[in-house]
């Protein structure tokens, strides 16, 4: 690892739907093998920040650099392809499918099938092999998150935690190398949340780098090693949690909605 070295950049970022400004020249770094918090009241513009760094939308004006490559306005399974990838603050599982199903369907889904195709023509044994590989890495991938008793039941009928483990395991079959996590908590009881904060620690001593928006404050403060703070479109503040809580300017947007 670099230490300081800034894996994703994010310069002068906009983005506006009609009148709305969602986003307001935002810029950022988050250092490469950190976990860092990405927080904000409602409405800051933090998940689509996240949409404009993974791809979902095209901003309107300023740049996207992740590990030395600009990717401003690359598609989402361009961008996954890099090795960066998102999950979502609502869930994106399919639900009518098994658990095992949608994270063998992950890499389809996030690198698109031009990426499958691309690796055609081959020989049918090798597409075998491959696909063995696949189920194989699936399995490992439920076991680190502890669900893979749960491999054979259908997405649909997971209860809200387990959706963000299986949205992780999902994310991790892409092989990324930085994850961008939109409220992973959401909805979790605090076991699992345990779990869930145990296996995002595991990875960043693997050497993946983390983006998280969160509310929980304890969470930020206790598992994040910097935190950068929006409100209303812009970075407001960005530094260590210790100091960030004490930043008046910070307390005032809270209170200020
Ligand atoms: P956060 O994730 O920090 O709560 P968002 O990025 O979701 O904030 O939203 C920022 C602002 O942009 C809000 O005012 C929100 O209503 C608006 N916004 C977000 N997405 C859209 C959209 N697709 N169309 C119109 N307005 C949007
Ligand atoms: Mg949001």
């Amino acid at each position: 690892r670099d230490a300081g070295e800034a894996l994703l950049a994010v310069e002068n970022l906009r983005k506006t739907f009609g009148g709305i400004v969602a986003v307001d020249d935002a810029s950022f770094s988050v250092e490469r093998g950190t976990i860092t918090g990405l927080i904000g009241p409602n409405g800051a513009g933090k998940s689509t920040t996240f949409d404009c760094i993974t791809g979902v939308y095209t901003p309107d004006a300023g740049t996207v650099t992740f590990d030395g490559e600009e990717i401003t306005g690359r598609s989402p399974p361009a961008i996954a392809d890099r090795g960066l990838v998102r999950t979502f603050q609502i869930a994106r599982e399919f639900p009518e499918m098994t658990v095992l199903e949608n994270v063998l369907l992950a890499p389809k889904d996030q690198l698109g099938e031009s990426l499958w195709r691309s690796v055609a023509p081959i020989a049918r044994r090798e597409v075998v092999e491959q696909e063995e590989e696949l189920v194989e890495q699936a399995w490992e991938t439920l076991e680190f998150f502890e669900i893979d008793h749960l491999a054979r039941e259908y997405a649909g009928t997971l209860s809200g935690g387990q959706r963000k483990l299986l949205e992780l395991a999902r994310a991790l079959q892409t092989e990324p190398s930085m994850l961008l996590l939109d409220e992973p908590m959401a909805g979790v009881n605090p076991s699992l949340e345990k779990k869930l904060l145990e296996r995002v620690h595991d990875l960043q001593e693997r050497g993946y780098t983390f983006l998280i928006v969160e509310h929980d404050m304890d969470v930020i403060m206790n598992h994040c090693e910097r935190v950068i703070v929006m409100h209303q479109g812009s970075v407001l503040a960005e530094g260590e949690p210790a100091a960030i809580k004490e930043d008046e300017r910070v307390i005032e947007a809270y209170l200020g909605g």
